[in-house]
């Protein structure tokens, strides 16, 4: 995979701790995704009024718009302990098992990348999740037998990047289902000035709206760039972010103005050269700008879409004019 500053996944290393420092821990600092907030706040009085658990929760959108932050807001907001696991991290039916027969009654269980379960874990996880028992063969072969286990009332809030690679059986056992939209510029710009202050940095407003233009309208971005930011401006600069350092840092960093980096410079190039703006298909894509089709999907594509850069046509992707005058590249029309 491309190594992008742009790139949303977690980076172990790095950005763990920043990533710690800075989650939002309820609702009232958890910036954006009214609508989200709206209702999960309803059904958190009505759980806490009942004095019953939460439904369970699927949270689905691109990566690093903040599933995991909602998980723990949920859970605060709950009062419930948080456990947090990822679908790859279960390979068996017994590490479920030892999973939720650990839980309390209340507690949360958050399971990222659910789509990525092993089928006999997902499974497993259906009785579980509708109603809360637990069937586990012992032994093997003639001798093998089942039995039913009581489990806690436990609520699962899972996250994904596509609802539509999560089986029907399982999708249908949430009983919310929400879907993480992108953010306004100007919730990053606040969610970039309340980092900045935790951070204790000096952010200016004309840099965080120049900042918040280049972050792919994603908050683990947006943080990503202004630790970046906050760098430079501390060897080149007093310390102060403004434009001029921003500009700087940014045009170092390869990030255009409206925020596309090298990788989405080069799935638009070579879908124009090749291709003529396309349609053509993702997996021609893939192998054109080696790079594996699911990067395309939940990394590069779904911002070139949001804004109009890119379409998704029953052909295959298809370059917006948008995109051509942002390249400054002219259409083909011979073709
Ligand atoms: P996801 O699970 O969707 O990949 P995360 O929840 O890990 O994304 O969010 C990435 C980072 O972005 C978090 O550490 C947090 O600091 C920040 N973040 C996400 N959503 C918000 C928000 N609504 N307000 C403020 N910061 C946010």
């Amino acid at each position: 995979m491309i190594d992008r500053i742009v790139d949303t996944t977690e980076d172990p290393e790095i950005d763990k701790e920043l990533e710690q420092t800075l989650r939002p821990h309820n609702f009232d600092n958890y910036i954006g995704q009214e609508k989200l907030k709206e209702n999960l706040k309803l059904a958190i009085a009505a759980a806490k009024k009942r004095e019953d658990t939460l439904d369970h929760v699927l949270l689905y959108g691109p990566p690093g718009l903040g599933k995991t932050t909602m998980a723990t807001v949920i859970a605060n907001e709950m009062g419930s302990q948080l456990r947090i696991t990822s679908g790859p991290a279960i390979e068996r039916a017994g590490d479920l098992a030892s999973l939720i027969t650990n839980l309390q009654d209340g507690d949360i269980l958050f399971i990222d990348e659910i789509h990525r379960l092993h089928r006999v874990v997902e499974e497993v996880l259906y009785s579980a999740m509708e109603d809360f028992k637990l069937d586990i063969m012992l032994g093997k072969g003639p001798s093998a037998r089942s039995i039913r286990l009581d489990l806690p009332k436990f609520t699962i809030i899972g996250a994904t990047t596509k609802t539509g690679s999560l089986a029907a059986p399982l999708r249908d056992r949430f009983g919310m289902i929400h879907r993480l939209e992108f953010y306004s510029p100007k919730e990053i710009e606040d969610i970039l000035q309340r980092a900045s202050s935790i951070l204790g940095v000096k952010l200016k407003p004309e840099a965080a709206e120049v900042l918040a233009e280049r972050s792919r309208l994603t908050p683990r971005i947006a943080n990503r760039l202004l630790k970046r930011v906050r760098d430079y401006a501390d060897v080149n600069g007093d310390g102060i972010i403004d434009t001029k350092i921003t500009t700087e840092t940014l045009k170092l960093l390869d990030i255009d103005s409206r925020g596309l980096d090298s990788a989405d410079r080069l799935l638009l190039d070579a879908i124009i050269e090749h291709y003529d703006g396309g349609p053509v298909g993702v997996e021609t894509i893939s192998a054109l700008i080696s790079e594996e089709r699911g990067t395309i999907e939940d990394f590069i594509e779904p911002y070139l879409m949001q804004i109009g850069f890119l379409q998704r046509t029953p052909r295959g992707r298809q370059v917006t004019n948008k995109a051509y005058t942002h390249l400054g590249k002219e259409k083909n029309l011979e073709g």
